[in-house]
């Protein structure tokens, strides 16, 4: 179904916007692609909005850093990571007239900058497409139907204006990249003609989808490739009675393939390909910050069709999610993680 935004909603966003002074895009800690898609979609279109003031400033604020494999797309370097440079974050953001939400539900899914969007009484627009967002912004966009957020923010700037400004070719790479990441290169969640309209539009307005797959999947270092083919030979656990998959990564594993951000990203998908594993956990260990005492497991879950996963990701290990795909965290060790999800697994999932 074509995704519509409501009417009066629209008419108030577009308001904020022709108002704005300091506009700041945020979106979720460790950005995929529809986080740095939706972001970024946005800001290509603010920047080139015909009747907008010129003295309007826009900027991404992104709460860590978002792996290399997105540094090709148009203006990334221009990304602010909080986790790098604090203090300009926090002043960009308590000087924002207007803060855009994208790709979360929760001012606590982006982590450290939450309670400072929060802090600020600017108004704030959530595009999403996460379920139950809590009630943290002035208009909210939400969708939980879409393929992605990269889809509504399509949604909305072609709605807005009644199409008035183009789509250039920024912006549909920039959308383009979060459609194809968020339904993994349409493999999933992704049956819906409307789906390849808006790409056919995309496509028209001079994306080159080749080269954004390639620049996305195809540029990985050897190590990344050497930990995957690591963690499926030595690290992969079947539970087979369960159709349940277990990879878990320690600090020191990583440590040994020179781990970057992102390096386990779709790690976790590829447990699936086994032709009776319906279910996939991954978790991977962070080193204690200064500060936290315990290391930091993190736990990203896979599932296929009417077998959901993120009440057992948020009942037992804090997150939540979509239902096939849903993440997670647990401060303690692997060996404690590994036992908790043993002892609930059978509570949680459909033999
Ligand atoms: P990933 O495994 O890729 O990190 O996360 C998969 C999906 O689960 C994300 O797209 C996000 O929607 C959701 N997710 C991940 N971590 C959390 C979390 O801590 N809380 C909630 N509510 N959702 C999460
Ligand atoms: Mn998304």
């Amino acid at each position: 179904m074509k995704i519509e935004l409501p009417f009066e909603q629209l008419a108030q966003a577009h308001e904020y916007i022709a108002q704005a002074k300091h506009i700041v895009i945020t979106t979720h800690m460790a950005p995929d692609g529809d986080a740095m898609g939706s972001a970024l979609a946005l800001y290509h279109w603010l920047k080139n909005l015909p009747a907008t003031d010129h003295s309007q400033s826009v900027q991404v604020v992104v709460p860590n850093a978002f792996p290399a494999f997105f540094n090709w797309m148009p203006d990334a370097e221009k990304i602010h990571i909080y986790e790098k440079d604090a203090k300009a974050c926090e002043t960009l953001i308590n000087q924002a007239d207007l803060l855009l939400c994208t790709d979360y539900n929760d001012p606590k899914r982006i982590g450290p900058i939450g309670e400072r969007l929060m802090a600020n009484n600017a108004p704030k627009i959530l595009i999403d497409h996460h379920l139950h967002p809590t009630d943290f912004a002035n208009i909210v966009f939400s969708f939980p139907e879409a393929t992605s957020s990269c889809e509504i923010v399509y949604r909305f700037i072609t709605q807005i204006l009644e199409n008035q400004s183009p789509l250039s070719k920024e912006i549909a790479t920039a959308i383009y990249t979060g459609l194809m990441t968020d339904t993994g290169n349409f493999a999933f969640n992704s049956n819906s003609c409307e789906l390849y309209e808006i790409i056919a539009e995309l496509v028209r307005a001079g994306i080159d989808k080749d080269f954004i797959y390639n620049a996305v999947f195809n540029q990985y270092s050897t190590d990344r490739v050497r930990l995957t083919g690591y963690a499926l030979y030595r690290k992969m656990r079947i539970y087979p009675e369960y159709h349940l998959s277990l990879i878990t990564l320690s600090a020191d594993e990583l440590d040994q393939y020179h781990y970057q951000v992102g390096d386990t990203e779709g790690l976790v998908n590829m447990p699936l390909q086994i032709s009776d594993v319906y279910y996939s956990v991954f978790m991977r260990e962070e080193r204690p910050k200064p500060g936290t005492p315990k290391p930091r497991i993190r736990i990203s879950f896979r599932s296929q069709g009417d077998r959901p996963v993120n009440v057992w990701a948020s009942e037992v290990f804090h997150g939540g999610g979509h239902a096939n795909a849903s993440g997670g965290e647990l401060f303690g060790s692997l060996n404690q993680a590994v036992q908790l999800f043993e002892k609930t697994f059978p509570k949680y999932i459909k033999k």
